[in-house]
């Protein structure tokens, strides 16, 4: 049973109060709360169990380098991956993404390629490949969106040609919240002869994810997203690839034997980690997909789904000139809205002197909001633990400030 009083009792920053008034958190999109058990793994890593990791003969650096290496094979599993080597752990979703932009450009992007991305896109997945295009001379191209916020899948298949190199799409959008056909768009990407990079920065938490049967050739996401601490995340590649791609950055770890003449690299996943990396992190990071696991992942999304109706509909029903970003038929628990004329700023600025956390702006998606005639809108997005009630105050709050805005 989802028993969300007990769910509750697990994150303790939930019951505090700010200016007075019980804290509603609903900016989980940007970043979620963290349960006691990835507090508590902190803790045991620096109480008794750290050491650098992996050059150690002594015993404290062999049980972190132990501890560091399951937690990779579990989140290696987490998503589906056939196996540890291929799971590389970044800093988060836009380190990993600036990874292969980088190395996918260096191996294999020649003048005159292509690379797809999507509207939709958050900025970790436009100005990377940017960059790229720029550093190589290729182009970037970008597939609309119908006006319900999902992908045009026809104007998708029509852009995919045998110039595109690689293809780059959020499995679920930060703003519309839409849940993207990936599985097919990867099938369409692979049989034009292009890799594909799936952001799956929002979907971690949400769905369940299974890289080989989605078939892509790259998937990256942040431990911050699904309840793990901040600062570590992962990419996820095919191994058989990134032998083939040349490193990132250099320094210790990465390499195999360094010379004057000639130096060598490491085997994967290492090969992708230079310097010292978060092996406190990544063991809070398996204690937090330990978590999310126990509480079941199509709970947790039937629960989400299930607020984000009620909120939908409250809306609707209760602004007449409210208007929703995203309404595709497969969407997270994430609701971008606006009010009339009302400043998204002013809104979230007034609901939070009422202990209600929302996002306001433009979400780090400039060139989604501005394709749909907007520069900021409100963004109010559900996690495991938020609560009907909770739904319940922000309307009552809504009701309070938009009179006063108006
Ligand atoms: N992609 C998407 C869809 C996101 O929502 C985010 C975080 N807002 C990112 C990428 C970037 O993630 P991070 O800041 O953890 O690197």
């Amino acid at each position: 049973m989802y028993d969300i009083a007990a769910i509750r009792q697990e994150f303790p920053i939930l019951s505090q109060e700010v200016y007075g008034k019980p804290l509603v958190y609903l900016d989980n999109a940007a970043t979620t709360q963290k349960p006691r058990c990835v507090l508590e793994a902190i803790e045991r890593a620096y109480t008794s169990a750290n050491a650098n990791v992996h050059r150690g003969v002594h015993y404290l650096s062999q049980i972190a380098t132990e501890h560091h290496e399951a937690a990779r094979r579990r989140v290696a599993d987490f998503v589906g991956a056939p196996s540890a080597e291929g799971l590389i752990f970044t800093r988060g979703t836009t380190e990993a993404i600036n990874l292969v932009a980088y190395c996918v450009g260096e191996r294999y992007i020649q003048p005159g390629d292509e690379i797809l991305v999507s509207t939709m896109e958050h900025h970790a997945n436009i100005v990377p490949w940017q960059l790229m295009c720029a550093r190589r001379g290729a182009e970037l191209r970008v597939v609309p969106l119908t006006p319900e916020g999902e992908l045009d899948m026809e104007a998708y298949r029509a852009l995919l040609s045998e110039r595109t190199r690689l293809v780059a799409l959020a499995h679920v959008s930060n703003v519309l919240g839409t849940v993207n056909p990936v599985a097919e768009c990867v099938r369409l990407a692979h049989e034009a002869g292009a890799l594909v990079l799936l952001d799956g920065a929002q979907a971690v938490a949400h769905t369940s994810v299974d890289v080989a049967a989605l078939g892509a050739d790259f998937y990256a996401f942040s431990a911050h997203k699904v309840y793990g601490p901040t600062g570590i995340g992962a990419l996820y590649g095919r191994p058989e690839l990134l032998d083939e791609l040349p490193p990132y950055m250099g320094g210790g770890e990465m390499i195999e034997r360094v010379s004057w003449e000639r130096t060598t690299y490491n085997v994967l996943p290492f090969k992708f980690e230079a310097g010292t990396p978060d092996y406190v992190g990544s063991t809070a990071f398996a204690a937090a997909l330990d978590f999310v696991t126990a509480l079941g992942l199509d709970e947790i999304a039937a629960h989400e789904e299930e607020l984000l109706h009620y909120a939908t509909e409250r809306l609707r029903a209760e602004f007449d000139d409210s208007y929703i970003l995203g309404t595709a038929r497969e969407k997270g628990g994430i609701l971008s809205f606006g009010i009339g004329q009302i400043h998204p700023f002013d809104l979230g600025t007034l609901l939070d002197r009422l202990g209600i956390a929302i996002r306001t702006g433009h979400h780090c998606a400039e060139p989604l909001l501005r394709s749909m005639g907007h520069e900021a809108v409100a963004r109010a997005s559900f996690a495991l633990y938020n609560t009907r009630e909770e739904v319940d105050r922000f309307f009552e709050a809504l009701h309070r400030v938009v009179p006063m805005l108006r």
